[in-house]
């Protein structure tokens, strides 16, 4: 591990409201994006001339465009409900990482260029003008929320904090102001297919590598099929699903999944990735634009149904928009719902009893499961009411014997982030994902103590990288975290020796 130039926040038995610590982590900003990736993206590629200008304006498009915008920035009480509700503040303490801090950032310059009192009163009104410094503030803050959702299931009315977030990375985004890591992958996706920026025949080699892995773990010819025109089933994965622990072994298990069922199934090089990062910098034509590749790729290999593997974000996005960035998808089988999540596939199978399984495979594993933000707050599975909480862990407890929930307010809808959502997984932001990551760590470490917990399973890329990363922070192993679908594909019954 790389020495730490700041502290891990100590685990506490008795998590209590932090006192404030103002500007804790103002200096810490993501690298910028450069040039040729903000120029891919249609941006300009350094800090405009007549910036405040075109800030405002872009502002005012949007508060015209998303009345929601406006609502979320009129109708804040300041009532304090949300303060303590996000984990950047609860590990940081920084007052701007409270939910209404971040939103007060935004505010204060609407109120000063979009509100008669903040245009002649701007001191009795907390306004204030967008100079260069409060430009920085933002781009700060605005890259210390991970888009969560979390505050807004506690504040009385409602107020997306990530909404507000999302409009000031594109106001910032539109002026030349954008964030690597996200503007660089978004840019891949365009180019090449996947965020990894792996290419056709890279992806060929890895897929035929899985296969002989699973020959010698099962003795069966599970295949991984790629570009296969005329499969029943497209799936859409996150391309870290390709080469990386534990999300490797997420996608073996969606592949004996798809086999034991008699599934047939592709993968595509043209969609060789579910994130939509586009989502992150609120920016609906990238978004859009990544999302018609899926599209494309559902037509050219002329498939019936399009599935998504275990990504967060990307469910959220295919969940919520798919139909209406890219579709419609009348030419899919109107059977099945578009789209359908990989966990909806696998509990279906196991309703039908398709699916089998040795639960003892797992018993070397004591498991929680930590419910991904984007999938608890902003999606449904199953088409029931709190499907997207209760199919992952009826699918976990078929395939496993030792099963124990975190606690009832850090899971479900009130699940803690695992502190590198929204476009900050990237390394320039380590101190803020090991200090966000804090709230999850102690739900985590009680399990650990009291229950026996070895290990925790997820549905989210995101979510497992990150916890690959911070674990060792927090004193443990990285291999405790795991992908649904592994735990799936471990106590499979695979019932045909086929090599
Ligand atoms: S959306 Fe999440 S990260 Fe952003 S302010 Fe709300 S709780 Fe914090
Ligand atoms: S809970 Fe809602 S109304 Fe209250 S301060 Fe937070 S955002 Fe404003």
């Amino acid at each position: 591990m790389a020495e730490n130039k700041f502290n891990t926040p100590q685990i506490r038995e008795y998590p209590v409201i932090p006192a404030l610590e103002k500007e804790a982590t103002l200096h810490l900003a993501p690298f910028k994006s450069k040039e040729e990736f903000q120029s891919s993206l249609g941006y300009p590629g350094e800090l405009v001339d007549n910036w405040q200008e075109k800030a405002l304006d872009k502002m005012g498009d949007l508060l015209k465009k998303y009345r929601s915008l406006r609502v979320y920035l009129d109708s804040c009480m300041q009532c304090g409900a949300c303060t303590d509700k996000c984990h950047y503040y609860l590990g940081t303490k920084d007052p701007n990482n409270m939910p209404v801090g971040r939103q007060n950032l935004m505010r204060s310059v609407y109120r000063r260029y979009f509100t008669l009192p903040g245009k002649y009163f701007p001191k009795l009104v907390g306004a204030q003008d967008l100079t260069k410094e409060v430009l920085d503030e933002w781009y700060s803050y605005y890259h210390q929320c991970s888009q969560c959702r979390r505050c807004a299931v506690f504040c009385p009315i409602g107020i997306d904090t990530a909404e507000i977030s999302m409009a000031a990375r594109e106001v910032m985004d539109s002026i030349g102001v954008g964030q690597k890591y996200c503007n660089e992958i978004i840019g891949k996706v365009h180019k090449i297919g996947n965020n990894l920026g792996l290419p056709e025949p890279a992806l060929e080699d890895t897929l035929e590598g899985l296969e002989e892995d699973v020959v010698d773990e099962v003795g069966i010819d599970v295949k991984f099929p790629l570009d296969q025109k005329g499969a029943d089933v497209l799936l859409v994965t996150p391309s870290a699903d390709f080469f990386a622990e534990p999300h490797v072994d997420g996608l073996i298990g969606y592949a004996k999944v798809f086999h034991q069922a008699g599934i047939s199934w592709t993968l595509s090089s043209h969609a060789s990735e579910a994130a939509n990062f586009g989502m992150f910098i609120g920016s609906y034509e990238n978004m859009r634009k990544l999302a018609l590749r899926i599209r494309e790729a559902a037509l050219e290999l002329n498939v019936k149904r399009i599935v998504f593997g275990e990504c967060g974000h990307a469910w959220r996005v295919a969940y919520s928009f798919l139909n209406t960035l890219a579709g419609p998808f009348d030419f899919l089988d109107s059977r099945y719902p578009v789209p359908q999540h990989i966990c909806e596939v696998t509990n279906d199978l196991i309703d039908k009893k398709v699916l089998n399984f040795d639960k003892s495979a797992n018993d070397d594993m004591t498991l929680t499961y930590h419910d991904s933000c984007n999938v608890a707050r902003a999606s449904n599975m199953g088409g029931i009411m709190g499907g997207q909480f209760s199919i992952p862990r009826k699918i976990i407890k078929a395939a496993a014997n030792n099963y124990f929930d975190m606690d009832e307010e850090t899971i479900k809808e009130k699940t803690y982030c695992c502190g590198g959502g929204g476009g900050l997984l990237t390394d320039d932001l380590i101190e803020l994902r090991v200090k966000g990551a804090l709230p999850r760590m102690e739900a985590l470490k009680q399990v650990v103590d009291e229950k026996g917990v070895t290990h925790m399973a997820a549905i989210c890329a995101i979510c497992k990288s990150q916890f690959s990363k911070v674990f060792q922070y927090y004193g443990l192993e990285l291999d405790q975290i795991v992908s649904l679908h592994q735990l799936v594909g471990n106590a499979l019954i695979m019932n045909k020796k086929e090599v």
